[in-house]
C-alpha cells in the first residue's frame, strides 16, 4: 500500500471518528452531575482538537494537527468517564422504581400474613364456641363469647391502624414518583441548552393552535428567527462561545415575548420560533422590530469576550383553515426573504389567496 493510500485511509477514519463523536454529543442527555449541553460542548471540542485543528483565529483557516499531537488518550478517558456516569444514572433511575415496587410487594405480603394469622385465631375461638354451645354451662358460654368479641375487636383495630400506615406510605411514595415523572416530562419538551421549549413541543403546539385558530378572536402569528452568520461566531470564537451566544439570544427573545400566551421555542441549531397565540399581526410586528433592534446592540458575554450578533425574522399570520405545515412553510419563506434582503431584518409573509388554502384534514 502506498503512503498516499495510507493517508487517505487515515483521513477517512478520522472523518468517521469525528462523525461518531458529534453524534454522541447530539444524543447526550442530562446525567446526575453533567448536563447534556456540557457533553455536547466537550464532544465538539474533542472533534476540534483531534480532527479539525484549533479554532480559527482571524485570517487563518483551520488545519489538522499532525498525528503526533493528537491526544487520543484524553478522548478515551472522556468516553470511559461519561459511560460510567451514564451507567450509574440508569442503574439509579431503575433501582428507584424497583425499590418502590419491592416496598409495595413487602407491604402487601406482610398484610396478608398478619391477616391470615388474625383470621386463624378467630377461627380457633369460633370452633371452641361451637364446641361449648350446647355442651357447657351459660357461664362458660359467656366467657368464650367475651374472648371472641375482644379478639375480633383487636383484629379490627390492628387492621385499621395498618391500613392507615399503608395509605400514608403509598401517598408519600406517590408524591416522590410524581416529582420524578415531572422531571422526565420537562426533559422531553425542553431544550437543555436554552431551557426554551424544544422542536417537538413546538410542533405539537403549532398543530393545536392551527386547529383551534377559528375559535380564537386574535390573529395567531408564527415567527421564525435565525441568527445571522452564526457559523462565523463558532469559527472565530469556538463552540463554547457559540453556545453562550445561543443562550444570550434565547434569553433576549424570551424577554421580548414573555406573555403567558407567547410560546418560545428553539427550532433547532441557531433557529428559534415564537408562537404569539393571542395577539395581532400589527403588535407582533412592533415587538419583533424592537427585539431585532435590541439584539443588534446586545453584547453577549462569552468565555472569549463579548460577542454581538444580529437576527433575521420571518412572520406569518395564520390564515383561516390553514394547516400547520403550510403556516410553518410561509414563515420560513418570509425568513428566507429577510436573509435574501440583507439580514438583520423582519419580513412578513403575504396573505394567501383563499382558493389556495388546503384544508388541514387533507394534509395529515
Ligand atoms: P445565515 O446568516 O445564512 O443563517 O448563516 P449561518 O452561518 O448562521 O448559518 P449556517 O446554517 O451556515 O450555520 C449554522 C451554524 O450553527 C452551523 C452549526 O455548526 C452551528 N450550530 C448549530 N447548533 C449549534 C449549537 O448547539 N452550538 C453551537 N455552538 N453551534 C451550533
Ligand atoms: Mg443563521
Ligand atoms: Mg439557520
Amino acid at each position: 500500500m502506498s503512503a498516499v493510500d495510507t493517508e487517505a485511509d487515515l483521513d477517512r477514519a478520522l472523518d468517521a471518528l469525528a462523525g461518531v463523536i458529534r453524534a454522541y454529543g447530539e444524543l447526550a442527555f442530562d446525567l446526575d452531575q453533567v448536563k447534556a449541553a456540557e457533553t455536547r460542548a466537550e464532544c465538539l471540542a474533542l472533534v476540534q482538537r483531534l480532527v479539525m485543528g484549533p479554532a480559527r483565529s482571524e485570517g487563518n483557516s483551520p488545519s489538522a494537527p499532525p498525528a503526533s499531537q493528537r491526544d487520543f488518550g484524553s478522548a478515551r478517558r472522556f468516553f470511559e468517564q461519561r459511560r460510567r456516569e451514564e451507567r450509574d444514572y440508569v442503574v439509579r433511575s431503575s433501582s428507584n422504581m424497583r425499590q418502590a415496587l419491592q416496598a409495595f410487594a413487602q407491604c402487601l405480603s406482610a398484610t396478608m400474613t398478619e391477616d391470615q394469622r388474625d383470621d386463624s385465631r378467630v377461627e380457633i375461638e369460633l370452633e371452641r364456641l361451637v364446641d361449648v354451645v350446647g355442651k357447657k354451662s351459660p357461664d362458660v358460654l359467656e366467657q368464650q363469647l367475651g374472648v371472641l368479641v375482644s379478639l375480633v375487636q383487636t383484629a379490627i383495630s390492628k387492621r385499621r391502624e395498618r391500613e392507615r400506615r399503608q395509605v400514608q406510605d403509598l401517598g408519600r411514595r406517590l408524591v416522590e414518583l410524581k416529582a420524578e415523572l415531572e422531571v422526565a416530562r420537562t426533559q422531553a419538551i425542553q431544550d437543555p441548552l436554552t431551557e426554551l421549549y424544544n422542536r417537538a413541543a413546538l410542533s405539537e403546539e403549532l398543530e393545536r393552535v392551527a386547529s383551534l385558530a377559528a375559535f380564537l378572536s386574535a390573529e395567531p402569528c408564527l415567527l421564525l428567527l435565525d441568527i445571522d452568520h452564526f457559523k462565523l461566531v463558532n469559527d472565530k470564537h469556538g463552540h463554547p462561545a457559540g453556545d453562550a451566544v445561543l443562550k444570550g439570544v434565547a434569553d433576549n427573545i424570551a424577554r421580548h415575548f414573555m406573555r403567558r400566551e407567547d410560546f418560545v421555542a428553539r427550532y433547532g441549531g441557531e433557529e428559534f420560533a415564537v408562537l404569539a397565540r393571542e395577539s395581532t399581526l400589527e403588535r407582533v410586528l412592533q415587538r419583533s422590530e424592537r427585539l431585532r433592534e435590541t439584539q443588534g446592540r446586545l453584547e453577549i458575554p462569552t468565555g472569549t469576550g463579548p460577542v454581538a450578533v444580529t437576527i433575521s425574522i420571518g412572520i406569518a399570520r395564520h390564515e383561516p383553515g390553514e394547516a400547520a405545515a403550510i403556516w410553518l412553510e410561509r414563515a420560513d419563506r418570509a425568513l428566507y426573504s429577510a436573509k435574501h434582503a440583507g439580514r438583520d431584518r423582519v419580513e412578513v409573509a403575504p396573505a394567501l389567496p383563499l382558493a389556495s388554502l388546503i384544508p388541514a384534514r387533507q394534509l395529515r
